[in-house]
This record gives C-alpha cells, sequence and structure tokens, in this order.
C-alpha cells in the first residue's frame, strides 16, 4: 500500500473521490464497491446523505433497534436506539421491564437555559466595563434583532448577558458570557450567530468610546457545559420489590447504594459508570440525530463540575424504599441540525410521538437512568460477563463464518459455558471436524 498525496480532492465529484482513496489501498476496485455499494440506490437520498459531510465517501451503517415499554411520566414510549454494542438495547429493554412493573420512570426538566461566551482582552479597567453596560444593551438590542426575532417568536432567545474579568486566566483577559433560550432547537448555530454579532458589536463600541483600551475579542463560541439545562430521572420502589437474581431484595438495594457511592468517589468507577449511562443516551442521540458529542462533552464536565470526576447517578434507601436518580445536563433539539434532514431521525421521533426539546430530555434523561440500573444490577449480583458475552455471541459467529445449523448448536452449548473467542472457535472446529467425518 503506497499512500500518496491527493491534490485538489474536496473539488472532485463523490464518484471520484471514491476511486482516489481506493487507489491507495491494495484492493482498490473491491474497496471502490464496498464505498459504492454503502451509498442507497435512491439517488436523490444518496445526494442527500452525501451533503451532510464534506469529502463524502458513502455510508456507514449501525443498527436502530428499539427498546420498548418505557412507562416515563405515565407515557409509553417504545424507544428507539442506534448503537452498535450487542447488549445495550436487551439492557435498555429489560430495565423498562423491571420498572414498568414499579410505577415507571419519573423525569423532570430542571432549566433549559444555554450559555456561550465572547472571550476577549482589554487593558481597560474592570469598572470600565461595569460603567458601559447599559449603553451596551440597546446597541446589542438593535444589531442582534434581525437574528433573534424567530427564536424570541418562539420564547427563546438572548436572556441576559454579563462582562467578567478573569484576570486569574490571563492579566487582561474578560468574558462576556450570554444566556439563551433556544425552545426545541439546540441551538448551536443560533447561539454562535449570536455570539459573534455581540462580538463584533462590543468591540466596535469600544472602539469608538475608548480607543485606546486596545479591546480585541479572542473568540465567540457557544458552551457545550451548561448547568442551566439538566433534566432528573427516578425511579423508586419498596424494597422488598427489588427483586433480581444472586441477590436478595435488601442485598440488592445495598448493593445499588455502595456502587453509586463508589461511582461518586472513585474516578476509575465514575468513567465506567458514565459510559453506561452514555450508552443509552448516546443511541437514542443518534437516533434521533442529535450532536451526540456535544450531549457527551456536557454530561462529562457535569459530572466533574466540582473538581473531582464523579459518576452521574445517585442510590439511597430511605423509609424502606429504594431511590434511584440521575441528573445530567442534555442539551438537545427536536428541530434543526440533522433531526429534521436525516430520513430515520424523522422517523424515530414519529415514534416517539414527536416530543418537544423538553420532552426528548426527559425520555433520554430516563434512558440513561435504565442502562445505568441495569448495568448496576448485572454487576453486583451475578457479575458483568455473562449476560455480556452471551449477547456477543453472535457477533463472534459472524467473525466465524458460522452456518445457522453451528449458530444453534453453538447457542445451545453456551447456555451453560463460559463464552469467550477462544471457546467458541475451539467448539465451532470441533463440530466441524466431527461434521466432516
Ligand atoms: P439549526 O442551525 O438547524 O437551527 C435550528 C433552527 O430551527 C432555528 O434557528 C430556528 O430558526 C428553527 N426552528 C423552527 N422551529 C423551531 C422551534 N420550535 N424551536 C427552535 N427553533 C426552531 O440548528 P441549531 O439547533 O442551531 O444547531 C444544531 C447544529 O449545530 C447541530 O448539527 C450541531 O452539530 C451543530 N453545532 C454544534 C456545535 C457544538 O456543539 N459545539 C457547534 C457548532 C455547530
Amino acid at each position: 500500500m503506497s499512500v500518496t498525496f491527493l491534490e485538489n480532492f474536496s473539488a472532485q465529484t463523490s464518484e471520484t473521490k471514491r476511486k482516489l482513496v481506493a487507489m491507495q489501498t491494495g484492493n482498490s476496485e473491491s474497496i471502490r464497491q464496498i464505498l459504492q455499494n454503502s451509498l442507497p440506490s435512491d439517488i436523490t437520498l444518496a445526494q442527500r446523505f452525501e451533503s451532510f459531510s464534506e469529502n463524502n465517501l458513502g455510508l456507514y451503517a449501525l443498527p436502530i433497534g428499539v427498546a420498548p415499554n418505557f412507562l416515563i411520566n405515565g407515557k409509553l414510549y417504545h424507544i428507539p436506539m442506534v448503537t452498535e454494542e450487542s447488549s445495550v438495547v436487551a439492557a435498555a429493554s429489560s430495565s423498562a421491564k423491571f420498572w414498568y412493573k414499579r410505577g415507571g420512570f419519573k423525569s423532570v426538566v430542571n432549566g433549559r437555559e444555554k450559555n456561550g461566551q465572547v472571550h476577549f482582552t482589554s487593558e481597560a479597567p474592570s469598572e470600565y466595563f461595569d460603567s458601559i453596560s447599559e449603553q451596551l444593551q440597546p446597541r446589542f438590542y438593535e444589531e442582534l434583532l434581525p437574528h433573534v426575532e424567530g427564536m424570541e417568536s418562539r420564547g427563546g432567545g438572548v436572556k441576559s448577558w454579563i462582562i467578567e474579568h478573569r484576570p486569574e486566566v490571563m492579566p487582561n483577559y474578560y468574558r462576556l458570557d450570554v444566556r439563551f433560550g433556544t425552545a426545541d432547537a439546540m441551538g448551536a448555530n443560533f447561539i454562535n450567530t449570536c455570539l459573534e454579532v455581540m462580538g463584533r458589536t462590543l468591540e466596535q463600541f469600544v472602539r469608538e468610546n475608548n480607543p485606546d483600551s486596545n479591546t480585541r475579542v479572542i473568540m465567540a463560541i457557544l458552551s457545550n457545559y451548561n448547568p442551566g439545562s439538566t433534566v432528573t430521572a427516578s425511579v423508586s420502589c419498596p424494597v422488598e420489590e427489588m427483586i433480581t437474581k444472586g441477590a436478595t431484595p435488601q442485598e440488592f438495594s445495598e448493593r445499588l447504594v455502595m456502587a453509586t457511592r463508589i461511582a461518586c468517589c472513585d474516578v476509575h468507577r465514575a468513567a465506567t459508570h458514565n459510559k453506561g449511562i452514555m450508552n443509552g443516551i448516546d443511541a437514542l442521540m443518534i437516533a434521533t440525530g442529535n450532536d451526540f458529542r456535544a450531549i457527551e462533552a456536557g454530561a462529562h464536565a457535569w459530572a466533574a463540575r466540582d473538581g473531582q470526576y464523579r459518576g452521574l447517578s445517585e442510590a439511597h434507601i430511605s423509609d424502606g424504599v429504594f431511590h434511584f436518580s440521575l441528573t445530567l445536563p442534555l442539551t438537545l433539539g427536536t428541530v434543526g441540525g440533522l433531526t429534521s434532514l436525516h430520513p430515520v431521525a424523522g422517523a424515530v421521533l414519529d415514534i416517539l410521538d414527536n416530543p418537544s426539546a423538553e420532552e426528548l430530555m426527559q425520555i433520554a434523561a430516563a434512558l440513561g437512568l435504565a442502562q445505568n440500573f441495569t448495568a448496576l444490577r448485572a454487576l453486583t449480583t451475578l457479575g458483568i460477563q455473562k449476560g455480556h458475552m452471551r449477547m456477543h455471541l453472535g457477533n463472534i459467529l459472524i467473525g466465524l463464518n458460522a452456518t445457522r445449523e453451528e449458530h444453534e448448536k453453538v447457542s445451545e452449548w453456551f447456555n451453560d459455558n463460559t463464552v469467550s473467542l477462544s471457546a467458541v472457535r475451539a467448539y465451532i472446529e470441533k463440530l466441524r471436524e466431527n461434521g466432516a467425518k
């Protein structure tokens, strides 16, 4: 394989891009065909997918499944999930079933405020910026007007702003901190537009009124850390109803409390604990066309909000009742971005009865809590590998090109035996040897 510099690549057609990239491999025609075949036969649809990102070569398929029977705030949902990890949908479904019989999930949105900052430097003292805020407000208002009218009509817009001196970061560093409402949109593009307008307006205003202050905008950008946009999902039931294999209800409840305590204090456990929560939330964010990187960044920043990275969920027992909850920020949308452009995301939102952004936050938090519950249940009772590896068995069998008959025999054998790649391979080899005799 010889990799060469691709001159003027972005100007080529998709067809040529596929050829050029495939030619860099030792297997050019087959690679080109795989990429070509990954596109849908419907040309309009193929063009739509190609338009989503630059230098498109084709489509990368992931399975979409559904975790049925989620009772959230008294309403039933079947939650579509896009994930490649074999145990994730099964875990969510199992938790949904468990809590359906115990009153379901409660999910409450605590706030919907987003934020962004204009970062700038100035030699003017902080008192100067305090003194100009009254004059700046109408200037901001005037310049923002054409950009915020639509959002204001939906109840969103620029809600408040403040200029803060942060000399601990850099001697002349200031930050214009702005709060936004973005209704049913995630709002990243709206926020960034407003911030750039505000940055230009601020720079212009200070240039006119205090030209010697050398005031310069460094950058204007939304924050993916949104402590004002959190949601809390919770479940509870009498301890005696915490029935599971491998532990008594009391033991099981106490182990869950200890498991969340460990995740709260031990970063090694917290990272994995939260990864499990995000297994569910990301799968729904991808299915609905949301920006899961933004959701991830926000969740992890929130998990570290007091300086120590902690688990996102909490469990306790009081007066004989087990309580389990999850709070995290979710800046998602049900309009805008890919939500309205990806045909499958549209279908997913239909399956969820076209929720508002607030309702989707509630669903996502419940799903994250459900995922966490099943993971902790397995971890604190029978161990995670038994269920996990059984789910993974299908992937192992695909990798070993197992026939349907081999599939059935292997599944039966590994009902009572520990699954591992080497054990499955050895068992299949034995089956094939016996078959050949
Ligand atoms: P968008 O640019 O598609 O804008 C959504 C628009 O929908 C709004 O501006 C509004 O005009 C319209 N709208 C219609 N009905 C609405 C309703 N009921 N409520 C609110 N708006 C309504 O999308 P966006 O939400 O501004 O930005 C999301 C996109 O930005 C995502 O694709 C994300 O990946 C991307 N992005 C993210 C970051 C980041 O997270 N750091 C940065 C830049 C861009």
